[in-house]
């Protein structure tokens, strides 16, 4: 007989945002079992320790963006605690005509700097008074020329962009992609004068806690994976669940799916999706075709990530978060963390690991190379841009993200009004994971914890 199993909340995918979720549903009393497709729990998020290098597939590190972030860890300390980089973190490299150059983090700075133009440095004076823009769709790279100049775009916000969502500032809509630098011009009428005076306001206790740095957990982000795995419990998390597919029967849904060949299925009141947009149809074939075409047309960035340990390091000096290469530069890559200069113990003494990105929404093409092509690419690239030409890095690891980053483009709006819709009409699905509110890890806790105490205190 089929194995039939009742619960009160049922979460698809075991990646932050699912594991997030369930964490508070559970410390709340409320039953939960998540369904996951991967032999293991953590989804674009994994360690690997090797030869003394402590490597991080997917994301290196994130943003102290939200309370919620240092809330988590203080909920997991017991078994898990958040490492926040050293000041080296705060120094980023930008390329430029064949040499980095510091991305200016002072009114000094930015007028010295070779980055931005001469024209510029005097235009990024009058920012303040420049009128604010009244087209709600209009992309990062249209608001950054008109405020700012065609320079910044080009050498601050393009890498910055590269960095964040291998994304294209010219596709990317401010008030989706960007919505915290949206409100600061809507607001404020100016990025200057708007970070100047959100400055001197008065903060609430709470928001304290987000203090922009960059973080980690000690010893690597599968450390936050496994204590929440430890808090959930591995009996709440079903792996190797092939075929999910969710029904509806009078605001009941069945989630079916097979865990090797045995066919199993779980009841539950509520259903949460955190799988991202690419498969919503197989697992909700009960929504409108329109609603789930608006939610499916979501793109995605691909992204290879290169992970390249040396016990010695012999290269220029890494002492900084990294360097971002701006698509004006015609590179190969689209940037270069330097996790080992700003973290302890992420490399042998003396020797340093680096993380390199490559492909993005621009250079769709580079993922289809084979593991040799882009491991001489790499290279190439790293030998001449960090000056290690002919040395061979002791560990070099390839991972590969096909669906990595969600680009909030102009298609958006659609999408935000698919899923309100959906889950107005559905009640108890909730559509969550990176096809809304941010892309990063901090949106991922944020979401997570929203959910829960939503369906807490309900
Ligand atoms: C290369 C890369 C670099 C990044 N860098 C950063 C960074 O520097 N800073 C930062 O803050 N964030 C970064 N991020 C983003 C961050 O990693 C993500 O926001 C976060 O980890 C996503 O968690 P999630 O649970 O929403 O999604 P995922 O980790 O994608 O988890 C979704 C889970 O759902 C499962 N699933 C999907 N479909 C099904 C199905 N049909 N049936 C069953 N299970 C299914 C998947 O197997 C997966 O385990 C990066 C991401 C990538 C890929």
């Amino acid at each position: 007989m089929e194995p039939h199993l009742k619960t009160n909340v049922v979460i698809i995918g075991a990646g932050l945002t699912g594991l997030v979720t369930a964490h508070y549903l559970l410390k709340s009393g409320i039953s939960v079992k998540i369904v996951e497709r991967n032999n293991r729990p953590g989804g674009v998020m994994q360690t690997i320790k090797e030869q003394g290098f402590t490597i991080e597939a997917g994301p290196n590190t994130g943003v102290v963006s939200h309370p919620e972030i240092v809330e988590l860890f203080e909920d997991l300390k017991a078994d898990c605690t958040i490492d926040i980089a050293n000041p080296e973190a705060k120094k980023r490299l930008i390329w430029k005509e064949g040499a980095w150059h510091a991305l200016p983090s002072g009114l000094f700075s930015a007028i010295n700097t070779p980055l931005f133009s001469f024209g510029d440095k005097f235009r990024i004076l009058g920012e303040p008074f420049r009128k604010k823009g009244t087209n709600p769709d209009e992309s990062i790279a249209e608001l950054v020329v008109r405020r700012m100049g065609k320079s910044y775009l080009n050498y601050a916000i393009d890498p910055f962009i590269s960095g964040i969502y291998a994304g294209d500032p010219a596709k990317l809509v401010t008030r989706f992609a960007l919505p915290k630098l949206y409100k600061l011009e809507q607001t404020y009428g100016s990025f200057i004068g708007g970070s100047i005076k959100k400055k001197s306001e008065p903060k609430e206790e709470r928001s304290k806690k987000a203090t922009r740095e960059v973080f980690s957990a000690k010893g690597g982000l599968q450390n936050l994976i496994d204590s929440l795995v430890k808090s959930i419990g591995t009996e709440n998390i079903l792996l190797n669940c092939k075929d999910v597919a969710v029904s509806n029967d009078n605001k009941i849904f069945n989630t079916a799916f097979l865990m090797g060949n045995i066919p199993v299925s779980l009841t539950s009141e509520k259903i949460i999706s955190t799988a991202g947009g690419k498969e919503i149809d197989s697992l909700f074939p009960f929504i409108g075709q329109e609603k789930i075409q608006a939610i499916k047309q979501l793109e995605y960035a691909k992204v290879i990530q290169v992970a390249l340990g040396y016990r010695q390091w012999k290269g220029i000096s890494v002492n900084a978060f990294g360097g971002l290469v701006p698509s004006k530069e015609k590179r190969r890559i689209l940037g270069v963390l330097f996790p080992s200069s700003f973290f302890e113990n992420r490399a042998p003494i003396g020797g340093a690991l680096l993380s390199v990105f490559l492909g993005g929404i621009k250079h769709d093409e580079f993922y289809s190379l084979k593991d040799e092509e882009i491991q001489l690419l790499v290279e190439e690239e790293i030998g001449e841009m960090l000056n290690v030409k002919g040395i061979k890095a002791d560990v070099l690891k390839i991972f590969r993200y096909q669906y990595a980053i969600p680009q909030y483009t102009k298609t958006s709006e659609q999408r935000l009004e698919a899923i309100s819709f959906v889950q107005k009409n559905y009640p108890g699905l909730i559509l969550a994971g990176n096809i809304r509110d941010g892309i990063g890890m901090g949106d991922r806790i944020k979401q997570g914890r929203a959910i829960a105490e939503e369906i807490i205190n309900k």
